[in-house]
């Protein structure tokens, strides 16, 4: 069966708009505040002669900050546990986040592959010192991306397909 390249992340870091822009359709919900149950998307991917199931995680509900927490969690979780490698997902003007170090945590332990993608580097220009921040998370090399305009997604791609 194919591999599957789950995206993960705190809500609201673009893990939907991300997911859209590499499959180049409006298949996932963007949300701009979080707080709507969805089901996780599944669509095919193909990318350098390598076909993958791309999966978009989602389904946040947050009625206090535990339970959005355990949702999180519970969501990442089951994406991580049937991924074969995964894609995380953070905010550069958001920074890293305790949930990031959260998250980052359990991938860690999963031992799965983890490609990290700083989303949100709109900027042309040259990388702002922030970036080298999500160093500190310990996944390895941040690849910044902005999946508003799609730029570094094709290095994202390919990050991705060198893991699997
Ligand atoms: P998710 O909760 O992680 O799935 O995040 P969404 O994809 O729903 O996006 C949350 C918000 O971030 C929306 O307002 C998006 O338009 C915005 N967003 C997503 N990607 C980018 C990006 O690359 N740059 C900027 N500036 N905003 C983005
Ligand atoms: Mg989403």
């Amino acid at each position: 069966s194919k591999p599957v390249v789950a995206v993960v992340g705190r809500p609201n870091v673009g893990k939907s708009t991300l997911f859209n822009k590499l499959i180049g359709q409006r298949l996932a919900i963007v949300e701009d505040t979080p707080g709507v149950t969805r089901d996780r998307i599944f669509y095919d991917c193909n990318w350098g002669g390598r076909t993958f199931l791309l999966v978009d995680t989602g389904g946040i509900e947050p009625h206090s900050d535990d339970v959005i927490l355990s949702h999180i969690r519970r969501q990442a979780q089951l994406a991580i546990d049937s991924a074969d490698v995964i894609i995380f997902v953070v905010s550069l003007p958001d920074g890293v986040t305790a949930t990031d170090m959260e998250v980052a945590a359990m991938l860690h332990k999963s031992r799965r592959p983890v490609v990290l993608c700083v989303n949100k580097c709109d900027s042309v220009g040259g990388l702002p010192a922030e970036f080298y921040e999500f160093y500190n998370l310990g996944i390895g090399e941040p690849l910044p991306v902005s999946s508003v305009h799609g730029h570094g997604t094709g290095d994202l791609l390919d990050a991705v397909v060198d893991e699997l």
